[in-house]
């Protein structure tokens, strides 16, 4: 398939650029620069906020005698013993004695020098896990030191490292690198957190703490040291998206006034809608209506799960863009999701807007030149009032008359790069309204912290007539009836999805294993039943193909990878089965799952998971597992979900290049969060300075990112 390329970030913005330090001509970076570069420290102050991530108490050196099986501990000892063997294979095996017991040093890989320095009679300090053994004490693989050099007197620092850059040599960095950062306080004190720790102290003390604290509150980050530092973080987060906020304020986009004429698109297309609006799509509705006839651009999330009805509210922005004179886009992820689109707005909207000279539009990567062509002229001319496609609408080529409106389906989806490009198709120094739609509903804390720039609105109101869906926990070794249960769906009219799992991060591989279940399906219902697949790896034709053909009820069976999980709308189909289900996200089940129960069949879901394969799948998987038969609540899964993973999953590509809160737990933390909350505006009206100064700080270059 011909997907055009991602749009590069602008120069200026990538951080690596702008902040490398001047290098003489002819050299490069070295290896070590280009490393510490590759985690994200350029300025002094990168340094200084790159924590640890945990400790190792080397200050004191203990008695072998006090040491139990599982205990870290350091000893000073005498070698004893020191020999090389190859059963049951090569391995350096070393007796210490410390005067109160001895110990058994075990390497399997190790180098001259190491066996050098721990030849018979060398005195040595030895830092490492005590395992017990039919030979008594054990240590595998320990570190090694000259005994008698000074103890250090604060915890040594584990850093998060990767590869080519070793612990010492990063350890030296950032402690150089510490030493030069300027590290005075931006908060102002009058209105900061009172009683907290200075930034230097906090800073110092996390990096190398007096060995008299508990490890456990350093790492698990409840340390009042930490706390100082997840509090200028989530203000550095506030105060960036204050300043997008009223950045944007500063811009203008198009008034779309209103009219609610009984010619008015607006008016005729709810005439000819199959059903009422919910409650819910009213009330959004008319936010959006008030935001369009506002001359300020609108920043608008519009989260509703899935199945609320999303694509009518857009349907119904685009027609009072319309009605104002002007063009809209809609935008999403994938080619088949706009196509799904394409397909209901085309049959709502094409013919109203025919009587006016106007038409929708389609743009693809993978259409043919000549109709792309023909496609962008009637862009261009403003015959196309509504342009619906893939990124395809953000390629260069296309250019608008009068884009007022821009709409993007599954937002999460989509980088910043990619929101801007769209935002800056609408030309003549105007911006364009956005409307971001998302069925993944993000928990409050998110939403405050993350989306603090936007304003969001809910659906949260099925349409009625839904029958709930029923989800089943079933294992894997009762495939059988969950084969009985697709025949007795079948022999009803229903159709089935039947989803195969991530299996590896090869599509290929999950090509391989989709295409072997669609054969055993096959096999198994017999040749009355057409078994379909669906796979992101295939030509478009050939998708479009058999979604067209499963929509006509032709594929009665679609065996799909997980690329059915947004938009799909079939709904004769009542039975999904999730094959693996333990290998899913929460949130990323309950959008799968909600693509059944949108027509009048009672419909059910059934998570098929292996119990016990190979032990990875214990009691917690299970647990979440149970959670999606017990709640069908989107809302509530995705804070569980948010629990369990993070905050990654639900901003996707809309942080990417920018940081996810490194240190800030947005459960645990959402004290904090409102103080920043409240203290970011004050910060911003009465110290404008400081506040840039703490948001470079902390985001450097890439609060750029963030303003997208
Ligand atoms: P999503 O929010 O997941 O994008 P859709 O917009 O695809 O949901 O809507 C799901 C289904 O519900 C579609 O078939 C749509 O036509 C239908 N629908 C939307 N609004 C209503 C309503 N108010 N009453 C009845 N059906 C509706
Ligand atoms: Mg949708």
């Amino acid at each position: 398939m011909n997907v055009p390329r991602k749009p590069k970030p602008p120069a200026a913005t990538d951080p690596a650029q702008a902040a490398a330090k001047p290098q003489p001509p002819g050299t490069g970076p070295s290896l070590v620069q280009r490393a510490l570069r590759k985690i994200g420290l350029l300025r002094d102050i990168d340094f200084a906020l790159y924590l640890p991530m945990r400790y190792e108490d080397e200050t004191r050196v203990v008695r072998l005698v006090d040491l139990y099986e599982g205990d870290v501990g350091q000893i000073e000892a005498v070698v004893t013993e020191s020999e090389v063997t190859f059963r049951p294979r090569r391995q350096l095996i070393v007796t210490v004695d410390d005067g109160s017991d001895t110990c058994q040093l075990r390497f399997f890989n190790f180098y001259p020098s190491q066996q050098k320095q721990l030849a018979v009679g060398a005195r040595v300090r030895v830092r490492g896990e005590v395992r017990g053994g039919f030979v008594g004490r054990q240590m595998m693989h320990p570190t090694v030191k000259a005994a008698g050099t000074v103890l250090p007197d604060a915890l040594t620092p584990v850093y998060s490292t990767i590869a080519g850059l070793a612990q010492p040599v990063l350890r030296r960095e950032v402690r150089a690198g510490l030493a030069r950062a300027v590290l005075d306080e931006t908060v102002p004190a009058q209105i900061g957190l009172r009683g907290a720790w200075p930034l230097r102290d906090a800073l110092n003390f996390l990096h190398y703490p007096t060995p008299d604290v508990s490890i456990a509150a350093l790492e698990d980050h409840s340390h009042p040291a930490w706390q100082r530092l997840k509090a200028e973080e989530l203000l550095a987060q506030q105060l960036s998206q204050l300043q997008a906020r009223r950045e944007r304020a500063t811009q203008r986009a198009p008034m779309l006034r209103p009219t609610d004429s009984s010619e008015a698109l607006h008016t005729r297309l709810l005439a000819v809608l199959p059903f009422g609006l919910t409650g819910a799509q009213q009330r959004v509705g008319e936010e959006i209506t008030h935001d369009l006839a506002c001359d300020l651009p609108m920043h608008r999330l519009l989260q509703g799960d899935v199945g609320s009805g999303k694509t009518v509210v857009a349907a119904l922005a685009a027609a009072r863009c319309i009605d104002a004179g002007f063009q809209c886009a809609l935008m999403a992820p994938t080619e088949i999701l706009a196509a799904q689109h394409f397909g209901k707005l085309i049959g709502w909207l094409d013919p109203l807007l025919a009587e006016r000279g106007l038409r929708v539009a389609w743009l693809t990567g993978s259409q043919k030149k000549k109709e792309r062509d023909a496609m962008n002229a009637a862009v261009e001319s403003g015959e196309a009032a509504l342009v619906i496609g893939t990124h395809a609408v953000i390629s260069e080529k296309v250019r608008f008359k009068r884009l007022a409106l821009a709409i993007i389906d599954e937002q999460h989806r989509f980088g910043v790069a990619q929101r801007l490009a769209l935002r800056e198709k609408a030309g003549d120094g105007l911006e364009p309204h956005l409307l971001m739609m998302s069925a993944t509903p993000i928990p409050r804390t998110l939403a405050m912290s993350y989306y603090a720039d936007l304003d969001v609105s809910t659906l949260d109101e099925l349409p009625p007539g839904r029958t709930p869906i029923v989800t089943k926990l079933v294992a894997e070794h009762r495939r059988d009836e969950v084969i009985d249960r697709i025949r007795h769906q079948l022999a009803q009219g229903r159709q089935v999805y039947w989803v195969c799992p991530l299996i590896e991060e090869s599509e290929a591989v999950d090509l391989r294993n989709a295409t072997e279940t669609r054969e055993e399906l096959a096999g198994m219902l017999g040749d009355a039943v057409q078994v379909g697949l669906l796979h992101s790896r295939m030509p478009t034709a050939e998708k479009q193909d058999v979604m067209a053909r499963f929509t006509a009820n032709e594929v009665h069976v679609l065996v799909s990878t997980t690329v059915i999980e947004v938009g799909v709308d079939v709904p004769n189909a009542s039975l999904m089965v999730i094959e693996h289900a333990e290998r899913f996200g929460l949130s990323q089940l309950h959008q799968l799952r909600g693509r059944v129960g949108r027509g009048a069949a009672a419909s059910a879901c059934v998570l098929l998971y292996a119990p016990n394969e190979g032990g990875r799948v214990g009691e917690t998987a299970r647990a979440r597992l149970k959670a999606m038969a017990e709640t069908g609540d989107g809302f509530e899964i995705a804070r569980r979900d948010l629990d369990i993973r993070g905050p990654g999953e639900f901003l996707g590509a809309r942080q990417s290049g920018a940081p996810l809160l490194r240190f800030a737990d947005l459960t645990e933390d959402a004290l904090l969060l409102e103080w920043a909350r409240e203290l970011a505006p004050k910060m911003l009206d009465q110290h404008p300075e400081l506040a840039q100064k703490h948001v470079d700080r902390w985001l450097g270059s890439k609060a750029e990112y963030l303003k997208a």
